[in-house]
């Protein structure tokens, strides 16, 4: 890394300054050198006086920071001068400072960065360009960061386009096909579901409720309860500072839902607001804004991050793991915009969140007692055509994140679950839809969460169940009439409630 500084000492008074280069040139052999190996210290290597401020040039490498060089020199200007010349140093500042860098590879195409003047390439090095940079800025460690955001956001250049990683694990026999429709229509038509309120939200009347709750009860009571599940309420919100640790914010905030609390609850201040909305009967919407505080949090995404979060900084007993617990209080919300699609992917779902928090040794274990009480329920009670398909690409790993420990192992990463949904299309070339996963995370959130076991590192992983994927899988294999229904789920829903017409 190279780097170069052009900035100030701002003193207390104009000051006669003598042997200012010798001064500085000495600072060059001791002060910027130490802790550096030899030569690649930091240098002065120009500099000038003007009134009460002394120009600096510095360069330097990885080892003495250029901007450290600066506020060693303040400190060493201020035991050779302070006390002979009765001036002090009022503060530094950086005018220009360029960061040269190694990247692995070239960019592919334009790299954007926020804070950059500029932010250049030259075959395996970049360059960032900062100017006015405040102290803030350098004790906040963000050049550090923005080197490393620099070189992800190349390495990410190379892996988009490239489609998603998908390697079949398992497939069960195709079953006869027994209609094509999408069920939503179908459940439309017959008045089992009203889209709405809002985009993406549906509201289930008691037939398509009672699906939906039937698949809960198979869940709960054909997986959860013999595996000795503990559930657990959680909020429906989430703090940001929780979305800062599981990397949430940075890996989907395009897909967040925020939530903002009033700024006062004060009636004074909501009293324009509510002359408004009852002279128009509309809702001013820049007046609502300025009543709400900055939002703070969010609404629920999916549950994990809310459970690790509970154990924060906590050491759970031996005699406890591994910690087996799910959560079904809290609806997921997701912005999913153009891709929302009948009630497979809506913006607001009901998802059992299973988490399990163990040693290494205990998580495949889990797994593969999860995964034989997945396989009777999806064979036997809901007789899919379903596959299995490991979706954790290589190059994750790599980049520190769930990978694959060994391609033929595959410990740390995701197992979707796949059903065939004859509206789509034929078996070979229609999309599946993923129905749920399962997910070993390794020591992500455990580390993230500060989560720890008396004998050390911890491990976890989740699998979610989302209630409207299961209905829409059964319910595009096996009709919405409930003669087609394999006895297994019957068992679960003997009899629809009659519901109520409407004219
Ligand atoms: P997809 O690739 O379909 O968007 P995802 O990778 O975003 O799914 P996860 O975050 O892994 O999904 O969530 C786990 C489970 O939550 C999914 O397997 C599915 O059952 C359910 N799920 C996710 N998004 C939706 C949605 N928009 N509508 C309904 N269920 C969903
Ligand atoms: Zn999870
Ligand atoms: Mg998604």
């Amino acid at each position: 890394m190279d780097l170069h500084l052009k900035g100030r000492l701002v003193l207390s008074r104009e000051a006669d300054l003598p042997d200012l280069g010798d001064f500085l040139a000495e600072a060059n052999g001791t002060v910027l050198a130490k802790g550096a190996p030899a030569g690649l210290g930091a240098v002065v290597s120009d500099h000038s006086v003007e009134g009460s401020e002394i120009g600096l040039t510095i360069d330097s490498h990885e080892f003495v920071r250029a901007h450290d060089a600066l506020l060693r020199l303040k400190n060493a200007f201020v035991k050779r001068y302070g006390r002979e010349q009765k001036v002090g140093v009022r503060g530094i500042a950086i005018d220009e400072y360029d960061v040269t860098f190694d990247i692995p590879r070239e960019p592919l195409h334009e790299v954007t960065l926020p804070f950059v003047e500029s932010l250049t390439f030259n075959g395996l090095s970049s360059t960032i360009h900062l100017v006015d940079v405040d102290e803030e800025f350098l004790q906040g460690n963000y050049i550090d960061r923005m080197i490393s955001r620099v070189r992800e956001k190349i390495e990410d250049q190379y892996y988009e386009g490239k489609g998603e990683y998908w390697k079949l694990m398992w497939a069960s026999p195709s079953k006869a096909v027994k209609w094509d429709r999408d069920p939503t229509d179908a459940m439309v038509e017959e008045g089992w579901l009203k889209q709405g309120p809002t985009k993406g939200k549906w509201f289930l009347r008691p037939k398509a409720a009672a699906v939906l709750r039937a698949m809960e009860r198979i869940a709960v009571q054909e997986i959860l309860e013999p595996l000795e599940y503990q559930e657990v309420i959680e909020s429906h919100f989430v703090s940001f500072d929780i979305w800062l640790r599981t990397g949430h914010l940075t890996g989907s905030p395009n897909e967040l839902y925020y939530a903002f609390e009033p700024a006062t609850r004060d009636p004074a201040a909501w009293e324009r607001f509510k002359d408004i909305v009852k002279i128009t009967k509309k809702v001013p919407e820049d007046e609502l804004v300025g009543l709400l505080k900055p939002s703070m949090a969010g609404l629920c995404y999916a549950q994990c991050p809310v459970v690790y979060w509970s154990f924060q900084n906590q050491t759970i007993a031996d005699p406890s793991l591994p910690v087996r617990l799910f959560e079904r209080a809290a609806n997921s919300s997701r912005y999913e915009s153009g891709g929302r699609h009948g009630i497979e992917r809506v913006d607001e779902f009901h998802r059992i969140e299973v988490v399990f928090i163990g040693y290494q040794e205990h998580l495949l274990g889990i797994r593969e007692e999860l995964l034989g009480k997945y396989r009777r329920v999806f064979n036997d009670i809901l007789d899919l055509e379903w596959r299995m398909a490991w979706v954790t690409p290589f190059y994750m790993q790599q980049a520190g994140q769930v990978g694959i420990d060994d391609e033929e192992r595959m410990v740390k990463g995701t197992i979707d679950f796949e059903a065939y949904l004859p509206y789509r299309g034929d078996r070979e070339t229609s999309e599946w839809l993923e129905f749920q996963n399962l997910t070993i995370l390794g020591d992500k959130f455990t580390s993230a969460f500060n989560v720890k076991g008396q004998k050390g590192e911890l491990w976890s992983g989740c699998t979610g169940i989302g209630l409207e994927r299961w209905t829409a899988a059964f319910l595009s294999q096996h009709t919405i009439d409930p003669e087609n229904w394999p006895d297994g789920f019957r068992r679960y829903l003997p009899e629809l409630p009659k519901g109520y017409d409407l004219l």
